[in-house]
């Protein structure tokens, strides 16, 4: 198998995606995009640049506040994989595949989420 960063400064390790951070594992919520450099962070709908600080940009963005706060949420309405599941040693291609999936769903959550965001447990039954 080729490189998936030929051009990056700092070059992704699939191990990163293991540490915890307040136990919540960064593989809860962080992917490996296919674009170099670039990771994605499915809470956020967001692109995570790890090119120039590496795994310090993962650590960071995994104790922002804005990132606490939606890992919440998003928690609560399920679709999020358990933090202690296990790492599928999947393809590169699957791993991407299943990003593409979970994003679509937590990015309706979200949505929903921001619309109701002073309704109660109520109305979560029809998220999904
Ligand atoms: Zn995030």
């Amino acid at each position: 198998m080729k490189n998936k960063d030929p051009d990056v400064k700092n070059k992704f390790h699939w191990p990163w995606l293991e540490e915890k951070v307040n136990g919540v594992a960064i593989q809860t919520w962080c992917r490996k995009l296919e674009q170099p450099g670039v990771a994605f962070c499915i809470v956020c709908c967001q692109k995570i640049m790890y090119d120039s600080n590496g795994k310090k940009v993962l650590l960071r963005h995994a104790v922002d506040k804005n990132q606490d706060s939606r890992y919440r949420l998003l928690k609560e309405n399920t679709t999020i994989p358990d933090a202690s599941a296990e790492v599928s040693r999947t393809s590169f291609v699957d791993r991407v595949e299943e990003l593409r999936v979970l994003v679509y769903i937590n990015y309706g959550i979200m949505k929903k989420i921001d619309q109701n965001s002073t309704k109660t447990s109520a109305t979560r039954g029809s998220l999904i």
